[in-house]
Parts: C-alpha cells; sequence; structure tokens
C-alpha cells in the first residue's frame, strides 16, 4: 500500500471500474466500490469474484488471498458511502457530463484532504479538475483494459495538479505493480491517441468494402503481429467507448483525421457495443464469435 492510502473509492463498477478494484484489493487497499445502482454493484463484485477465481484456477493465485482481497471490497450504494476514501476514482461511462455531474456530487461528501482520480480515456484533466473544488489534488489515473493483466498506467497531470498529488498517485501505480508513463493533458493522451485512430482507420477499411471483419482481423493479427485484430480489440474496449475517444480527438484537435468512422457510429446507435452487449464486430451470444458483417 502507498503511505497515505488505505482506503480507495471507486465510482462505476464496469469493466475498467471492476478491474481497478481487483487490483486494489490484491494489494491490501480497502475499497469500496459505487455505480448507479445496489444492482450493478452486486453485478461488479460477483465479476470481480468469477475473475479472480480464473486467477486461482490457473495457480496464479491463491485461495486465501482471493477471499482476503474480496472482503476487502465493500459496496458504496450511495456517494455518502465514499466519504471515508482516502483516494476516489471515477472510472463511469466516458461522458464528461457524467463525470462533471458525478464530481459535484462527490466533492461535498469528501474529505478535502483525498484525492479525486479520473480513469477517462481522452477527456481533458484540467477542464474537469476546474469543475470541482480542489484542482490540485486531481489527476488522470488512466488504467489499460483488462487492468488484472495489463502493467501499463498512464499518469496525467492537470495543470493545477500539485507535485504532492502526482506522488502520491505515483507511489500508488507503484503499489499495485504497475508501470507509470507519464503523459501531458492533451486529447486522448499517448495509447489512445495512437491506438483509436488505428482502430477508427480499420472500420473505415471495414465500411469501404476493402476487407471482411475476420479478413481485417487476420490481417493486423498475421501481417504486423499484433497479439489482436483492430475490430475484436474495439470489441473489447466498448465501441461506446472507442466512439467518445475519436469524438474527443476530433473536437480537441480540429483535424479531419479523426473524424469518427459512420459505420463506428452505427454500431452504437444499434446498441452494439461490443462484448459487454453480446454484440459488435462480432456475435458473441453463441460459443464462438461470429462477425456481424
Ligand atoms: P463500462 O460501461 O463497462 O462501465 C461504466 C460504469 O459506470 C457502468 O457500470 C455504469 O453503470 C457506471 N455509471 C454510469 N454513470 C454513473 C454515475 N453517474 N455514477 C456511478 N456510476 C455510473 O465502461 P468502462 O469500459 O469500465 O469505462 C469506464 C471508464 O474507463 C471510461 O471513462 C473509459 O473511457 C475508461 N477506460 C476504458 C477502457 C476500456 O478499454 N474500456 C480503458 C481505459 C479507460
Amino acid at each position: 500500500m502507498s503511505g497515505k492510502i488505505g482506503t480507495v473509492g471507486i465510482i462505476g463498477s464496469g469493466q475498467m471500474g471492476g478491474g481497478i478494484a481487483h487490483v486494489a484489493a490484491l494489494a491490501g487497499y480497502e475499497v469500496l466500490l459505487h455505480d448507479i445502482s445496489p444492482d450493478r454493484i452486486e453485478t461488479g463484485i460477483a465479476t470481480i469474484s468469477g475473475n479472480m477465481a480464473r486467477q486461482v484456477a490457473s495457480g496464479k493465485l491463491d485461495e486465501k488471498i482471493r477471499t482476503g482481497a474480496l472482503g476487502r471490497i465493500r459496496p458504496a450504494t450511495t456517494m455518502a458511502d465514499l466519504g471515508a476514501a482516502d483516494l476516489v476514482i471515477e472510472a463511469a461511462t466516458e461522458d464528461e457530463t457524467v463525470k462533471r455531474k458525478i464530481f459535484a456530487q462527490l466533492c461535498p461528501v469528501l474529505n478535502p484532504e483525498a484525492i479525486i482520480a479520473t480513469n477517462t480515456s481522452s477527456i481533458s484533466i484540467t477542464r474537469m479538475a476546474s469543475t470541482t473544488d480542489r484542482p490540485e489534488r486531481f489527476i488522470g489515473i488512466h488504467f489499460m483494459n483488462p487492468v488484472p493483466v495489463m502493467k501499463l498506467v498512464e499518469l496525467v497531470r492537470g495543470i493545477a495538479t500539485a507535485d504532492g498529488t502526482f506522488e502520491t498517485a505515483k507511489a500508488f501505480v507503484n503499489s499495485l505493480e504497475k508501470t507509470v508513463t507519464v503523459a501531458e493533458d492533451f486529447p486522448a493522451f499517448i495509447v489512445n491517441r495512437i491506438l483509436l485512430p488505428m482502430i477508427n482507420e480499420a472500420i473505415y477499411v471495414l465500411y469501404e468494402g476493402v476487407g471482411s471483419v475476420e479478413g481485417i482481423d487476420t490481417a493486423m493479427k498475421l501481417g504486423a503481429n499484433h497479439p489482436m485484430g483492430p475490430l475484436q480489440l474495439a470489441d473489447f474496449i466498448g465501441l461506446d467507448t472507442c466512439l467518445s475517444i475519436m469524438q474527443v480527438l476530433h473536437d480537441g484537435l480540429s483535424d479531419s483525421k479523426y473524424r469518427p468512422c459512420p459505420l463506428l457510429v452505427k454500431y452504437v446507435e444499434a446498441g452494439w457495443l461490443g462484448r459487454k452487449a453480446g454484440r459488435g464486430f462480432y456475435d458473441y451470444r453463441g460459443e464462438h464469435p461470429v462477425p456481424t458483417r
């Protein structure tokens, strides 16, 4: 555990919030998990439990450690339940309006010394920090998906982030045995600034009929040695998240090269959001994923 942080509050118990809760609890932190309904928190905790059970089955984790870690994750059904946290990591939907509302509700219940972090993939840390009562204790801690597997965390300082906040966040990330890379606060930071235009281009390649879903993924796996095809990866990230990131790049950098592919927009409008929705560029509802185009 890192010096000043004992209890970590997490807002959003989806793919990322759940993953962050998973690694924080394993590292010995007390975790308070919040979402919009008790059901969602319960589902989040059940997913964490299942993911840890898989780690036990593959010999990566001891059952006793799993039980201990799960015991450290407690549901926080109201925002006020996060009051005891030393660090709150916001990992809710990638929508600035949603995140701003969360910070407005969170600040009054939080200890003035507590640090607020956001796991946003793309939204300006400086702008979100400015809406809170503590821009100097606000920072971007950007985990990668799936959190228990991926080693990298981007740390993103807003213009007002204090050095002490940065150092505490860095110590926290190191205590989770992750590697920090520092990114400046520009749209989508480092990883997604490079990755998402590549994924968006793969969707254009599909949209223009240059290749099929399988053709594109096979091409990039075997032709560029990527461990996963770009469309498979898009489904994994979530197509709503991919679209939001492209919109942030497009708006924030005002360059047409970041124009979201209309086919990506169509999938999101259909609610085909990828793996988490059971369908995206692949249909996951059967035994094996089947391309949807
Ligand atoms: P997700 O859809 O799996 O989960 C989002 C969760 O936020 C849901 O459970 C939802 O109920 C909850 N939520 C929405 N509004 C809320 C509110 N007002 N209060 C509390 N909870 C609320 O999404 P995700 O993939 O976990 O992404 C979450 C964040 O992490 C986003 O900012 C995203 O950009 C970022 N991120 C995602 C990835 C990825 O690969 N998916 C990687 C890094 C960072």
